[in-house]
């Protein structure tokens, strides 16, 4: 099954439109709340104002469209992970403020399954949990220290052996792991296309290929018009260096993803994920995956990383292996990709992989077809000081 490679992702390949299919804003508008940037940030603030007063004039506006950002091509991991551990906020903001922080994201990924259900929002939400492999003895130890500080805390991140954690996803050399019921594996961009249909229910007005030029307090500057709100909601993540003036706000920083063709059921027996965890490992580098609702192994992992230490010349280094030999490979060539089958090596040119394979007499399950990659310009941000 070949997707669409001119979507910009795997994920919005697969719902209705890439193109903004919503009309731009034409002309001046006051409103009580403009939000720029329709991803997860905006929409989800966009639906819970709507929630809160439904009276009020709330506009979004966007410059190519609903998802088309880090929302519509990320992990699809509705996690309660934090980008800072538990002891760190409680160093920060003291045990309570930590313990009840955590609290708040690990409700978070019910809510988000109660808004889905709600609203009828199909994102493929499965709350399989997440499973971290240790698959080195040092890895091993982060895990044990993991559950140590989990059990400080009281989070309920618990050890699982090496059995219990093969069972869930059988990669190879593993020796134990760690295992959360908090998270749910999810289509990324179908959730944001769900909610932005949700807030428009809802009255919220959507203006797509509307691209805020400037924010200036209580304004926003477009092609189009000018926007004038009570408050302006900046929600443009990794974009947010492009607007004037927040050049230096955050760091945007990336992460690619591929996914394979659906793998038959066998090859599912052999990895597992049977209740959809999500999946990643305790090496330094940051891994995750996922079992989709469609049987594609979605991974990722932080690209430049990987070709900086690991990738020379035309070769590929073999990310995630699971038992039975089919393997996470990713390319050199400041492009990554994957292929997932059955002891087969990477071919550099995706057109040539399956042919490869099989002139390698490899037992193929599945390659990747289609160049799955998420943006090099979205993306999840780090504070850099400029800003608070
Ligand atoms: C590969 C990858 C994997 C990830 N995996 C996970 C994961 O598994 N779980 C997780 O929780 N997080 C994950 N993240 C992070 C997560 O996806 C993002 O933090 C989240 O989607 C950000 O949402 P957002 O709405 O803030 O930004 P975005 O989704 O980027 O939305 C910003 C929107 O603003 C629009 N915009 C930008 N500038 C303007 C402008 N000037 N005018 C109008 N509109 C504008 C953009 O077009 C975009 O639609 C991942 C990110 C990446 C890149």
């Amino acid at each position: 099954m070949a997707a669409d490679l001119s979507a910009p992702s795997f994920w919005l390949s697969q719902v209705d439109s890439q193109r903004p299919h919503r009309p731009p804003l034409d002309g001046d508008l006051d409103v009580d709340v403009a939000i720029v940037g329709a991803g997860y940030t905006g929409l989800w603030t966009a639906y819970y104002l709507g929630l809160a007063e439904p009276s009020l004039r709330v506009a979004l506006l966007e410059q190519r469209f609903a998802g088309y950002g880090a929302s519509g091509r990320n992990g699809g991991w509705c996690s309660a992970l934090l980008p800072m551990s538990v002891p760190a906020m409680d160093r920060r903001y003291g045990r309570e403020a930590a313990v009840a922080m955590h609290r708040a994201m690990v409700s978070t990924v019910d809510e988000v399954g109660r808004v889905v259900a709600t609203e009828g929002i199909d994102c493929h939400y499965a709350k399989g949990g997440t499973v971290t492999l240790a698959r080195s003895p040092a890895q091993l130890i982060r895990a044990r220290e993991e559950v140590a500080v989990s059990d400080r805390y009281g989070l309920g991140l618990s050890f699982v052996d090496a059995t219990e954690a093969s069972a869930r996803c059988a990669a190879t050399g593993v020796l134990g792991g760690t295992y959360t019921p908090d998270c749910a594996a999810i289509q990324p961009a179908r959730l944001a296309r769900g909610l932005a249909a949700a807030v428009e229910r809802r009255g919220v007005r959507i203006h797509e290929g509307t691209r805020a030029v400037a924010l200036l307090p209580r304004t926003v500057l477009t092609p189009q018009g000018t926007v004038r709100a009570g408050v302006v909601v900046r929600a443009t993540e990794g974009y947010t260096p492009e607007l004037p003036g927040l050049r230096r706000a955050l760091i945007p920083v990336y992460s690619l993803m591929i996914a394979t063709e659906p793998l038959p059921g066998p090859v599912w027996d052999a990895i597992g994920l049977a209740d959809r965890e999500t999946f990643g490992d305790y090496r330094h580098l940051i891994i995750y995956g996922q079992r989709t609702a469609d049987g594609q192994l979605a991974f990722g992992i932080v690209a430049e990383v990987i070709q900086r230490r690991y990738v020379s010349g035309g070769g590929g280094y073999p990310a995630f292996t699971f038992r039975g030999g089919s393997t996470v490979i990713i390319g050199a060539e400041g492009e990554v990709r994957y292929i997932v089958a059955k002891s087969v090596k990477s071919e550099p040119r995706l057109d040539k992989q399956r042919e490869y394979a099989a002139t390698n007499g490899a037992d193929v399950y599945a390659l990747d077809t289609c160049r799955h990659e998420l943006g090099r310009r979205s993306g999840t941000h780090v504070p850099s000081g400029g800003e608070q």
